[in-house]
């Protein structure tokens, strides 16, 4: 049986449109009985969300909550079609794990060669952990060529379960993932499934993501979250 002990996206407060503190989440977390949590703020560049010296602080906590195991880090925003992200290498490398993303307040869509571009330029920096939501119907991506790019930069792709809601408000990406988990079967990539929560009650909540790898037969060995040993290959926290 698979056991789906972590959430690693997740955002709080600071980021400006999510609900909950860190402790709720925290809480939350400890509640759905995951063993490792992220928190992944919203970089600067997104409207509303914190100073890059909110990132800068994250030795003040503590990454131990009894049984959970918690991972400060970011969500980046990739700013251009040549993938440059809105925080320095300086304070990447204090990140346990680090997402870079194409949100529309911060990179207008371009064509599907633009798209793939950007997020191809984002994993060339090494601290980038994560493509999260490579799902968005507004940004076309050449899939043959993202899931490529992720094996050879040993980056993970995320399957994120706030778009696959009916409440998820990027397009229907079904046919975007359909493509995608094809791919990275094919090619021996592996994802990481998130809820994306931007408040407490979504924490943990995978259930719309594994019905679809379900769905398509997709190997669980290459699923990270039910392989916790796989992930410390793929993110900053070498301590986990
Ligand atoms: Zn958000
Ligand atoms: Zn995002």
């Amino acid at each position: 049986m698979i056991v789906d002990m972590m959430d690693l996206h997740t955002h709080t407060l600071v980021s400006g449109h999510a609900y909950n503190t860190r402790n709720e989440m925290i809480e939350a977390a400890k509640r759905k009985g995951l063993g490792i949590l992220g928190i992944t703020e919203h970089a600067p560049a997104m409207p509303g969300s914190c100073h890059s010296m909110y990132f800068m602080n994250y030795r003040a906590l503590p990454r131990k909550h009894g049984d959970l195991t918690v991972l400060y880090g970011v969500e980046l925003n990739i700013l251009d079609f040549a993938g440059h992200l809105d925080l320095p290498d300086s304070v990447l490398k204090g990140m346990d794990i680090v997402f870079a993303s194409l949100h529309i307040p911060c990179c207008a869509p371009g064509n599907e060669r633009e798209n793939t571009d950007a997020y191809i330029g984002a994993m060339a920096n090494p601290y980038v952990n994560v493509i999260a939501h490579p799902d968005d119907a507004r940004f076309p991506i050449d899939y043959q060529r993202l899931v490529r790019a992720a094996k050879e930069r040993h980056v993970l792709l995320e399957v994120n379960n706030a778009s696959l809601s009916p409440e998820g408000f990027r397009g229907d990406p079904r046919k975007q993932y359909k493509e995608l988990l094809g791919l990275c079967a094919e090619e021996d990539v592996p994802v990481l499934i998130s809820s994306d929560a931007h408040v407490d009650a979504a924490v943990g909540e995978h259930g719309y993501a594994w019905e679809l790898l379900e769905q398509e037969g997709f190997p669980d060995e290459l699923v990270v979250n039910a392989h916790p040993k796989m992930l410390r290959e793929y993110v900053n926290a070498k301590w986990l």
